[in-house]
Parts: C-alpha cells; structure tokens; sequence
C-alpha cells in the first residue's frame, strides 16, 4: 500500500533510535516560488514491538492532543521502548499556526479528506502520505481530537462500533486502559474521508478522543490527556511502566443516533445544563434568544432522549444547522 507520494520525509521511519524531522509537503505559491509546509514529526524504535502512530491537531483549534504529544516525545526513550512510536503533534499544521480547524491553505477539513490524494491541494496530498506511508506502517493509530471553537465535551477516548467482534474487543480494552473519564462508543453524524474509517478500513485498531473543546484547554483536561497517551502505550506493551492511577474506571457509553439536538435557529445561545449532567427526556437544555426581534419569546430546545449532556455548543452565538447538544447513554450491548 506504499505509494509514490509528492511529500518527503525527512527523517528515516524504519532505522533503530530518536529522530525528528519534517514531512515536506510541496506548496508552490506567490510568496514562495520552490516553497513547502514543514511538518513536524517525530519516530522513536526501540526493541521488537507494535508500531503505534499518534496524530494531534488533525483540527488545528484542538490542543490536549498536541501538548500531550509535544511533552511525550522528550520522554521516549528507544533503549527502553519495545517498538516504535510515530508522532505527528500537529499533522495539519498550517491549520494548528493558524488556530482554526480546517486549513486557511486550501480550505480542506483534514479529516473529511482520507485517503487523501497524491495530487490534491497541500491538505490531501499530506492526508495521502499520512495515509500511505503512516498508518502503512502502524499497528494501532490514536488521533487526539477536542472540540475545537464550536463544541465542548466531557473528556473522553472514543471509538466505532465495528463490524469485527475480535478487533472491537481490543479497542474497547484499549480505551478504557487509557483511563478518561468516560469511554464512549461514537456515532458520527457524517464520516465520510476520516482517518478513522481509513484506518478501520484496514483492520487496524483506531481510537480517538474529546478531550475537551472552545478552542483552549484546562489543567485537568491536560492531565487526561497525559494520561490516556502513557496509558496507552503501557496497555500495548511499548512501555514497561506503571499506567497512570484513575479515580473510578471510567464510564462505558455511546452517542444513539436520536442524541444529536440541531438548532433551527440563530441568536444567543444560553446553556441550560452542564457538560455531564444526567438529563431526561423532554428536558430543556438550552435556549436560542432572538435579541434583535423585540418581544419574540426565545426557543427552546429539550432532550430527545434520557441520558447525559456530552458534548454542547460552545460559543455565545449560535446559528441555523448548529450542533447545539449531543446525549450519550450507558452502552449496554456487550
Ligand atoms: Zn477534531
């Protein structure tokens, strides 16, 4: 699945030791005739063992993945690794410089472009590598998402139902080891192009995270994502260390398909519940104030189901086709 690829890498991904380096992603422009994007990345080989690839800032406005990946690398140390680590702490990187989620380059969500293409714009030519060349070479890929500016969540390591039983069974161990809060078997609303399909695709394990959102972050969100990254990798083997302690297992859930409240609506946004409480059906959860319409009485919006608020809408204003609230539930198949 090696393919020829316009982007090079300046570092070998195959030899023993600690490298780092860049992904040269060719961008011919105005400013910079021969030009490229540099793309930080990081490979630490150490002894036999999986190859585990982590991803932050597919979105370029979510940050627990990125600083957990940015403090992880100085700590691996291939003398004491049994495998090999790939990280990319910020894959889309001109989105990351500018703070936003897609790329300001080209326009391309990142992570609705997988496989990518070889002769794309500067966003799915690197999907394309990453693609083949990347996950080609790993055994377990975790992409790090949070919110980013529009939602928030309750810190989570989530991943797909799958159609293998087997491979399933591994990612749900996985994602409890990594030790957040809560676990959370994710329904998306739209997964065409995502790394994870692509990966899944391949039968390889995939898991991702929300560990957060609004576009910033907070000490204790940090620390979950420290956490899942190290636990992580001592669950797979790769570090011969103790997994960070957690308060309480965290709680198994998944987003039904009826959880998802859209708003039909633009104005002001006002939370009526927060991230993690227990809500039932029919309970608002939020309003939409109409403050250039004198006298119209606001929306409200309620739950469509029992279960508890797990993501919601983050900025003050809110427009017509927004997610404005997402219910999760207790996963109670096997
Ligand atoms: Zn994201």
């Amino acid at each position: 699945m090696s393919e020829d690829s316009r982007v090079s890498c300046t570092v070998d991904l195959d030899a023993p030791g600690k490298r780092s380096g860049y992904l040269n992603v060719p961008w011919s422009r105005d400013d910079s005739a021969w030009g490229a994007i540099r793309v930080p990345i990081h490979v630490v080989r150490g002894g036999e063992g999986p190859t585990v690839l982590f991803t932050g800032a597919n979105h370029g406005d979510e940050y627990e993945g990125p600083i957990a990946l940015l403090k992880l690398v100085p700590r691996l140390d291939p003398a004491r690794l049994k495998g090999r680590v790939i990280v990319l702490p910020s894959m889309n990187h001109p989105a990351a410089q500018a703070g936003t989620r897609v790329s300001p380059i080209d326009d391309v969500n990142m992570n609705r472009c997988f496989p990518g293409r070889r002769d794309g714009t500067p966003t799915p030519m690197l999907a394309h590598y990453v693609y083949h060349h990347l996950v080609s070479r790993a055994d377990v890929v975790a992409d790090l998402h949070s919110g980013g500016k529009t939602l928030d969540f309750v810190p989570s390591v989530t991943m797909h139902e799958l159609d293998d039983p087997a491979l399933m069974g591994r990612t749900k161990a996985a994602i409890v080891a990594m030790g957040a809060p809560l676990a959370l078997i994710l329904e998306e609303l739209d997964s065409a192009g995502m790394l994870d399909g692509a990966v899944e695709d391949l039968g390889k394990m995939f898991v991702t995270t929300e560990f957060g959102g609004g576009g910033s972050t907070t000490p204790e969100r940090v620390a979950i994502a420290d956490r899942a990254v190290h636990n992580l990798l001592c669950h797979l083997g790769l570090l011969d260390e103790a997994p960070l302690p957690v308060a309480a297992p965290p709680r198994f859930a998944h987003t039904p398909e009826d959880g998802y409240v859209i708003s039909d609506d633009a104005g002001i946004f006002e939370p009526l519940v927060e991230l993690g409480a227990a809500v039932g059906t029919g309970q608002p959860l939020a309003r939409v104030h109409f403050f250039e319409e004198i006298g119209r009485e606001p929306a409200t919006y309620v739950a469509p189901r029992d279960g508890f608020l797990y993501s919601r809408h983050f900025p003050g204003l809110v427009k017509r086709g927004d997610c404005l609230a997402v219910i999760g539930d207790d996963w109670r198949r096997g």
